[in-house]
């Protein structure tokens, strides 16, 4: 097992006693540390089941899975290997209560929260609903109440949104609901506030290991210190270098930090890139090069000079998109590439895949956009994921809401105006709110006859979905529930195009037949929210679904190009990427501020283009064989088209003049030229195929 590692890697692996941080740049095998990690300490007698792994996103918990299971085996399933907010899920669960919370709360998704502070906020308008949420979320991962909120406020605008957050947080807690900062918030006050619930948490767990540490926010940090305790077996890595979630509340504190909390802290530096050539190493480390230095680090790599990294003009976007494609096929036509899932095109915002999934699909080549819109996010799947709520937690509004009126029943908007009203009055949820024995005060006895039926069509669903095990019952039970409903109906009558219903109902078949695979136990719960491999109860399998945003495994195997945005495209690699859009203002993204500062270089500027930096940083170093990065001499702003310049990174590169630019499709039409010729001169001689 450890063949595979070099010395200071197999120093970080087999240090167990005490906080172990491993710092080091882009490709030096971080991540592999942890995997490896993982099955020595499984080796060594560490039950699986005591061994925690975070990750950052759940593809990547899913995939750090697998490769785990490549070394260990089947007892790979038994370690927990989720994100913060999976094991958030997991604390508050199992031990929830303690907070009043009960087990089979919500999860509310960010439509659900911009509806509640809409509502608490009474506003109609959902940009500003939006920037409550913003600003709540901030004071969250800051760790701060509505009250505490409220005391540090700054102005009018901030002590109104500390309001909006108290009658918002009133909102969630009647509602049995949290929402995705409170997956960290809440367990941290769990932890800190009640010792035996934290005693009983470092008991169980015997190391925690956690990947792409640099993105960790203050409470975050919080709460790993908690549960690791005074002895401190932990194992964090990361790279300061590639921190870009700063936007979000992500520290670099953290790491300056970890020395100082944990005296004993053993540092292992690593050193050797094994992912990308020399050429895109040294154009990684020259972008990176002006940016303060937090740990003196140096990289190299062994895998040889290399293609020199290309530059590629381009007019406009169009253009720009032509190119790229041109690009891929010229490198499948001299056989440096073969696979499409060897390919990625990575950019800074989601906007900017549109361009290019138009050329792919033109060339008529496969792709798959990731980091944008989920599956989780399709309106027909939110839709039946609004049921499963409602299952397993009544009291959940926004879901009750939701499935009430999707298919549509025939309860009127009026008559859930006034079981709102009615609700609100007496401090019930809706739910509890329709079995009231005084609503017939406010509602005609009619509509009082249909709440009361659905409401009991919603305890029947959860009475026989918590006693439906297994992926054939399961499948049977969707299936009649669904015909029950009448969902498919619902959508061929919602829609204008009977192909996009068809699109959307295979869509939900596909999620049917996910979850019940999950109930099989044939599915690793890529959440980490529960690992057996055993049967579970639908109701059960539902618990978890808010949590999950991708089927990722559907995904894993596809020979596809990827589109990414930068930020989605770390701790992945790929062999070619084609980093696009690299103009001012893109990559770096707008540094000035709107109130005029234009070019001052104030603080707040100076650390945006850091980040910014570090961005490109983590985009080139995506790229373990050849990289082109494009740029456009004009570009589209909202709807107006504006001149553009290259970014400033491009030329921090500091590429070799004379080899770098290159325009794809003059290349591809050589190749194709030289490949012509050749298969005539070979009909010529005779020795085509067939010839006898
Ligand atoms: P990032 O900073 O982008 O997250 P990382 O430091 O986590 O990168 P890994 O993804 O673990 O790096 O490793 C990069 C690549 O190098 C992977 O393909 C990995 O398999 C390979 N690799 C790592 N260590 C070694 C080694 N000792 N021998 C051979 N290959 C290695
Ligand atoms: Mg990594």
């Amino acid at each position: 097992m450890m063949s595979g590692l070099n010395l200071a890697q197999q120093e970080a692996v087999n240090y167990m006693q005490g906080p172990c941080l491993v710092l080091a740049g882009a490709g030096s095998g971080k991540t592999r540390v942890i995997t490896h990690k993982i099955a020595r300490l499984i080796q060594t007698g560490v039950e699986a089941r005591r061994i925690l792994a975070i990750t950052f996103t759940n593809k990547a918990a899913a995939e750090m899975r697998e490769r785990a299971k490549g070394l260990i085996g089947r007892e790979a399933k038994e370690v927990v290997i989720c994100t913060f907010h999976a094991l958030g899920v997991r604390l508050l669960r199992q031990d929830g209560e303690v907070l009043g919370l009960k087990p089979q709360f919500s999860i509310l998704d960010t439509d659900d929260v911009t509806s509640i502070l809409k509502d608490a906020g009474g506003t109609t308008d959902a940009a500003t609903a939006r920037q409550w949420q913003w600003a709540i979320s901030l004071w969250k991962n800051m760790g701060l109440n509505a009250a505490q909120a409220e005391a540090q406020a700054k102005d009018d605008n901030e002590k109104v949104t500390a309001r909006i957050m108290a009658r918002y947080e009133e909102r969630l807690t009647a509602y049995q609901s949290v929402d995705f900062d409170d997956l960290i918030g809440l367990p941290l006050k769990l932890l800190r506030d009640h010792a035996q619930v934290r005693e009983k948490w470092q008991k169980n767990l015997g190391h925690v290991l956690v990947d792409e540490y640099q993105d960790t926010n203050a409470t975050q940090y919080e709460l790993l210190k908690l549960l690791v305790g005074e002895r401190g077996r932990f194992t964090a890595v990361g790279d300061d270098d590639q921190s870009i979630y700063g936007w979000r509340g992500a520290t670099l504190d953290n790491l300056k930090r970890l020395p100082q909390d944990w005296p004993n802290l053993k540092v292992v530096k690593l050193e050797q890139n094994y992912r990308s050539t020399s050429a895109i190493l040294r154009a990684a480390n020259n972008v990176i090069q002006p940016n303060p230095k937090l740990f003196p680090k140096t990289l190299f790599s062994e895998l040889g000079e290399g293609e020199p990294v290309r530059v590629v003009d381009c007019d406009n976007e169009e253009h720009e998109a032509e190119r790229v494609v041109a690009r891929m096929q010229s490198i499948r036509a001299n056989g440096m590439g073969k696979d499409w899932k060897d390919f990625a095109v990575l950019y800074r915002a989601n906007h900017q895949a549109r361009i290019f999934e138009q050329a792919l699909r033109k060339a008529q080549i496969p792709y798959k956009v990731s980091g944008g819109q989920s599956f989780f996010d399709r309106a027909e799947i939110r839709d039946l994921c609004a049921w499963l709520r409602l299952w397993v937690n009544n009291d959940d509004d926004p879901a009750f809401l939701r499935s009430i009126t999707t298919p549509k029943r025939g309860i009127g908007h009026t008559t859930l105006q006034n079981l709102g009203v009615f609700a609100s009055k007496y401090k019930l949820s809706l739910f509890e709110a329709l079995f009231s024995s005084s609503l017939g005060s406010v509602l005609p006895a009619k509509a009082v006859g249909s709440l009361h039926e659905f409401g009991r069509y919603v305890n029947d669903l959860e009475f026989r979905a918590r006693r439906t095990e297994g992926a054939e019952d399961a499948r049977a039970f969707l299936t009649e529930w669904l015909k029950d409903i009448g969902y498919e109906k619902h959508l061929y009558d919602s829609e204008d195009s009977e192909k996009l219903a068809a699109s959307r109902w295979t869509n939900v078949l596909e999620f049917c037949d996910w979850m019940a695979q999950r109930c099989g136990g044939q599915i690793d719960d890529a959440a980490g929210v529960s690992v057996t491999s055993e049967k579970k109860s639908l109701l059960e399998v539902a618990q978890t679904i808010a949590l999950l945003s991708t089927i990722s495994e559907r995904e894993q195997d596809q020979n596809v190009v990827t589109l990414s945005t930068l930020h989605a495209s770390k701790g992945l690699e790929w062999p070619h990427v084609m980093l696009v859009g690299c103009v001012e203002g893109m990559l770096p993204f707008k540094l000035d501020d709107d109130d005029g500062q234009k070019g001052q270089a104030n603080e707040g500027i100076l650390q945006r283009l850091q980040e910014e930096r570090r961005l490109m940083y983590v985009g080139i170093t995506r790229a373990q064989r050849s990289l082109a990065v494009s740029w456009t001499k004009r570009r589209k702003k909202g709807r107006e088209v504006v001149a553009a310049t290259p970014s400033r990174f491009i030329a921090e590169m500091a590429l070799d003049k004379a080899t770098v630019k290159e325009d794809p499709r003059e290349k591809l039409k050589a190749l194709r030229a030289e490949f012509a010729k050749k298969s005539a001169a070979a009909a010529a001689t005779g020795a085509g195929a067939g010839s006898s």
